[in-house]
């Protein structure tokens, strides 16, 4: 992923922004802020794919997530109960309303 940046404007073109290519833009793309032609655009940053530390950054999630894993779902058949309960209970404020 590359950016561009136009002479004129200072306008910048980023790749991964607008996700196509700088070189699949036809040769009659203007500047969409001043209308000079691609030829007064320079490249101004050309940056790697960003793949493996996408990666990286997927583990650490998980990692941080096996952190609030729980040996057991005790916490799920106690909110069934609860929600169970409350369906069945007859509404406490009833009475009270007008
Ligand atoms: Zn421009």
């Amino acid at each position: 992923m590359a950016t561009w940046q136009c002479g004129l404007c200072l306008y910048l073109y980023d790749e991964q922004n607008e996700s196509v290519a700088w070189e699949a833009l036809p040769k009659e793309w203007i500047c969409p802020v001043c209308g000079s032609g691609k030829e007064s655009f320079s490249l101004v940053a050309s940056n790697p794919p960003a793949s493996a530390p996408i990666g990286a950054q997927t583990d650490a999630k998980k990692e941080y997530l096996a952190e609030w894993r729980r040996p057991s779902d005790d916490v799920e058949v106690n909110m069934a109960d609860i929600q169970s309960r409350h369906r069945r209970a007859p509404r406490l404020c009833a009475p009270y309303r007008q």
